[in-house]
């Protein structure tokens, strides 16, 4: 049995601790801060076999060096991207598994957010750690690649079976639906989504995971098809054409500014 628990890290990144609840064996996605990474680990008095990091940014990794002082344990990077994860211990590439426990990772390569930028699927679970590829109703920014890119990751994401939980690097939701209303305001399960979002941050809750259904009927980058959508785009630029990256990217520019 899986059992993920979202640890809040600096400003609004989360880390993950996932937990094979048969053996007690863990990892931790995307180690920023370690006190409270720690703290977990210790009240649950599990085992962390390794460091999980989607991508190199600080907000990802800047835990690890400390984490290695107190375990020692693996630390993984996609091929080629050692030199950017602190304590690598091991390259991984598109469909390689990490076992945890019973529980098997598999490595989906998601680039465009940066060129090394992985999300791990659990396949039994059907549980995926995105990073910042796709958010709760977003998507990162393009840093170390382009549009085209972008939206081959997210579609790869898009192709897990409906009901996966999506876990995400960053508590951006509510604004990133505020954003996405704006282009389908219309869209009854964006409104629902919303409301929902809201009141988890009432109660101060997380908001994931979300689901890939929800993420297909709600996220902006996901829904270039939408008639609503190119609507209101065209709204804004006139000369905006039929090509699906190009409306991708003009949802992704008008982001940036929001
Ligand atoms: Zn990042
Ligand atoms: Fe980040």
């Amino acid at each position: 049995m899986i059992e993920v628990v979202p640890i809040p890290q600096l400003r609004d990144n989360y880390a993950y601790l996932v937990i094979d609840s048969d053996t007690k064996k863990a990892g931790v996605i995307d180690c920023a801060e370690v006190a409270p990474v720690l703290a977990e680990i210790d009240r649950r008095q599990v085992e962390v076999v390794a460091l999980l990091p989607t991508h190199h940014h600080y907000d990802h990794v800047g835990g690890h060096e400390d984490f290695l002082r107190v375990h020692r344990v693996e630390v993984f990077a996609y091929a080629g991207q050692r030199q950017r994860i602190p304590g690598c211990t091991r390259e991984v590439q598109e469909g390689d598994e990490i076992p945890i426990g019973h529980l098997v990772a598999r490595v989906i390569f998601i680039p465009a957010h940066t060129t090394g930028h992985v999300a791990y699927y659990f396949p039994e679970e059907h549980v995926v750690f995105t990073g910042d590829t796709l958010f709760v109703a977003g998507c990162g920014r393009l840093f170390e690649g382009d549009a085209a890119t972008m939206m081959a990751s997210l579609q790869k994401l898009a192709s897990l079976p409906d009901e996966t939980q999506v876990y995400c690097g960053h508590e951006y939701s509510q604004k990133n639906l505020e954003f996405a209303l704006q282009l389908e305001p219309h869209n009854a399960a964006l409104r629902q989504k919303y409301e929902r979002v809201l009141a988890l941050r009432a109660q101060g809750l997380p908001t994931v995971p979300s689901t890939i259904a929800e993420e297909k009927a709600t996220n902006p980058f996901l829904r270039w098809h939408s008639a609503e959508l190119q609507a209101n785009l065209r709204r804004i630029d006139p000369n905006l054409g039929n090509d699906p990256v190009e409306i991708f990217a003009k949802v992704r520019a008008l982001k940036d500014t929001f």
